[in-house]
């Protein structure tokens, strides 16, 4: 069996970063089944054989093997919100600076997961440095921990967001942002939207809420937020934030058991939903409101994400 890294079936049903089109001259262009077997460490065998694994399975716990053996100084602290193994110089890239951010949107863009002029413009005045907190490598393609049991998301996870909602984040638009963590995204999505717009954060942790705040006043949305155009709010984003739906665009930042009614509901006729659903097993869906107001949901990429539950099963790490 030999698998393509660049191939489009690939593209559309791995995790933790191989959603990326291999380097033209990265040695990752095309990997064997046995490259991937011999790198399967005894260890990641606990709970799975690998014989029961699906495919995209398989290949996601496969590459992120690969990672670790490509790079094993580099920060990689759990598996949450996806990771990727074509970023081996990024471990370089540790303090801040908005040329370091820049370089990193370019290597997203190089691998194809920023394809757009818009997503690239934003992400490169969103500060990345200024959300993860300090002592973690801001520019480095993988989840870091925020504290509280959860993470922010690995930057090729945003871009592939962003990416996702862009025709639902254009000026003047409605936005939700449920898990808002840090605010990364939560800012992205309000410079996306301008200040005619309207981009509403979830987050039931208070303590992320107010640093996500202190986190986007020091960022390029910091006008949007004293405008009044962006806010964030504590609260349990399974419910939503009914006073500013419909949306155009929601972004659940956490894995949801099952689709949360609510959400739905608080779509507007012709608007996108980006969330990943699941357990153990997670997908991140798309779910489209059509404007007769029938709902389709599809499968985008296999993901692992921390759960959208109750804060306080999330701090006991239930
Ligand atoms: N997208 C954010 C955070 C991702 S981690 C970022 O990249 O910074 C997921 C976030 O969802 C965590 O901050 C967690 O506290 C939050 N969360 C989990 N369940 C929630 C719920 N029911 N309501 C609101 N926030 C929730």
């Amino acid at each position: 069996m030999n698998v393509f890294v660049q191939s489009p079936k690939a593209k559309a049903s791995l995790a933790y970063g191989c959603r990326y089109r291999a380097h033209p001259s990265s040695p990752l262009k095309r990997l064997t089944f046995t490259t991937l077997l011999l790198l399967l460490p005894q260890s990641q065998n606990r709970c799975y054989s690998y014989r029961s694994l699906s495919p995209s399975l398989f290949l996601s716990r496969a590459t992120i093997t690969l990672h670790r053996s490509l790079s094993p100084h580099s920060p990689n602290p759990n598996f949450l919100t996806g990771n990727s193994c074509f970023f081996p110089m990024e471990r370089f890239w540790s303090g801040s600076g908005i040329n370091k951010n820049k370089a990193m949107v370019e290597n997203l863009q190089t691998y194809g997961v920023v394809r757009s002029k818009k997503v690239a413009e934003v992400m490169e005045k969103v500060d990345r440095a200024l959300f993860v907190p300090d002592g973690n490598a801001p520019y480095y393609d993988s989840p870091m921990p925020i504290g509280y049991n959860a993470t922010i998301s690995a930057p090729h996870m945003h871009a592939t967001c962003l990416q996702l909602l862009e025709e639902n984040l254009q000026p003047g638009m409605h936005a939700l942002d449920v898990g808002s963590g840090t605010g990364y995204l939560t800012a992205c999505f309000a410079l996306m939207v301008g200040p005619q717009g309207c981009v509403v954060g979830v987050e039931h942790i208070p303590e992320l809420v107010s640093s996500s705040i202190q986190n986007i006043q020091k960022s390029a949305a910091a006008p949007l937020l004293k405008e009044g155009s962006l806010a964030v709010h504590v609260g349990d984003g399974r419910q939503g934030w009914p006073e500013h739906a419909p949306y155009d665009a929601i972004h659940v930042g956490a894995a949801a058991p099952e689709i949360p009614q609510a959400l739905i509901d608080q779509l507007k006729p012709g608007g996108r939903m980006v969330i990943p659903v699941g357990s153990i097993f997670q997908d991140l869906k798309v779910v489209e409101k059509s404007l007769d107001g029938s709902v389709s949901v599809r499968t985008e990429t296999s993901v692992r994400y921390v759960p959208l539950t109750s804060r306080d099963a999330q701090l006991r790490n239930a």
